[in-house]
């Protein structure tokens, strides 16, 4: 067991559907702390750089289309292995294929809008959190 850190974010569907605190509160749930968090309107540049791995994947237009349509949520979470504990809490990628009880299965719409993202592995975390936050603006949690 370790302390990590992971880049979540709530996507436009989540934000716009008002539910950024039922988000936060699955995540505090299983003990994940907000470290860093920020509200924004991605521009096409960042959102294509941002997915930078899947430019030749047949979705990346809609992807980034999607991305850009309305503010997210970016929140770096910190905790006991939080990659992979972001990742069960978040589910599998298609809403249809998450577990029951996981944030897409129970609120997400299609794997298009699926309300969250969070990083896959240690070094996208590192890559994904340097992205969006400097080291100042990230607060350990020490209480
Ligand atoms: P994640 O880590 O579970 O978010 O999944 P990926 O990193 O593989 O993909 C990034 C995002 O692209 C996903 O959250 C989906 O919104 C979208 N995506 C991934 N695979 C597909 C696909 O096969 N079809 C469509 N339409 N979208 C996909």
């Amino acid at each position: 067991m370790s302390i990590e850190r992971t880049l979540s974010i709530v996507k436009p569907d989540g934000v716009g559907r008002n539910l950024i605190g039922e988000v936060y509160r699955r995540f505090e749930q299983v003990g994940l702390k907000v470290v860093a968090a920020r509200m924004m309107r991605l521009s096409q540049a960042e959102a294509e750089g941002f997915y930078a791995v899947h430019r030749e994947r047949p979705f990346f237009k809609d992807l980034v289309r999607f991305m850009i349509s309305g503010p997210v949520m970016v929140q770096v979470l910190e905790g006991e292995n939080a990659i992979a504990k972001n990742r069960e809490v978040m589910g599998a990628t298609d809403p249809k294929k998450a577990d029951k009880g996981t944030i897409r299965a129970d609120l997400a719409t299609s794997i298009d809008e699926n309300i969250v993202h969070g990083s896959d592995a240690k070094d996208t975390a590192a890559r994904e959190i340097a992205y969006f936050f400097r080291d100042i603006e990230l607060c350990p949690r020490t209480r």
